[in-house]
């Protein structure tokens, strides 16, 4: 399921829209300190559902609005959308293409859409949770990961060679039902 681009507009130092477009192999991002690189990443663990705004360097998750430089006024939304080709199916959704978006208002307001439908953050969880990808997978290890996932303890591990291996999903229905 080829990330075909990901688009990021008043997403931290992403103040203009901003399209990357990803070929077929591999895509490598290269600038100078503080110019940007990481902030793509968590443009990614965000719009897949990231709900921590410490693991995003910010306090409070409308820190990753905008906040203004010299020359320009701060903005009040900020907007990430990825654009996944689905034409094999990979991506438990019924259509060729689809598009991942999630938009957080100075307000703190925040929504999530997939293909133009307002859906809910279990939604994208759940899209993504057997690709290998979502957003804590080791699909995606930002600075420091590699430490925490060798220092961690054998259940946080486990869950996540679980998440990788497609069994987390499962897992979650079952304590679902259980619990209802
Ligand atoms: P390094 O090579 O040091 O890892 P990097 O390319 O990964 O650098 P980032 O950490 O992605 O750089 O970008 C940091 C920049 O993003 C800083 O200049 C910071 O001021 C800016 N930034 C972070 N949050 C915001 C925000 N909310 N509004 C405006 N700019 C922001
Ligand atoms: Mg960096």
């Amino acid at each position: 399921m080829p990330l075909t681009s990901l688009i990021i507009d008043g997403f931290k130092s992403f103040a203009d829209k901003t399209i990357i477009d990803f070929t077929k192999g591999i895509t490598g991002i290269v600038g100078p300190n503080g110019s940007g690189k990481s902030n793509i990443t968590e443009a990614i663990r965000w719009v897949m559902g990231e709900g921590s705004a410490k693991s995003l360097r910010g306090r409070n998750m409308k820190d990753i609005i905008f906040a203004g430089s010299a020359t320009r006024k701060p903005l009040n939304r900020a907007q990430v959308t990825m654009i996944f080709d689905n034409k094999n199916r990979e991506l438990d959704f019924p259509a060729d293409q689809v598009v991942v978006s999630r938009r957080i208002l100075a307000s703190g307001d925040n929504d999530y859409q997939i293909n133009n439908q307002s859906v809910r953050l279990r939604d994208v969880r759940a899209l993504f949770m057997d690709s290998g990808i979502s957003q804590n997978s080791l699909a995606i290890i930002s600075q420091g990961r590699v430490d925490q996932i060798l220092n961690s303890q054998a259940k946080e591990r486990r869950g996540i060679f679980e998440e990788a291996a497609g069994v987390l999903h499962f897992k979650q229905q079952k304590q679902q039902a259980q619990g209802q």
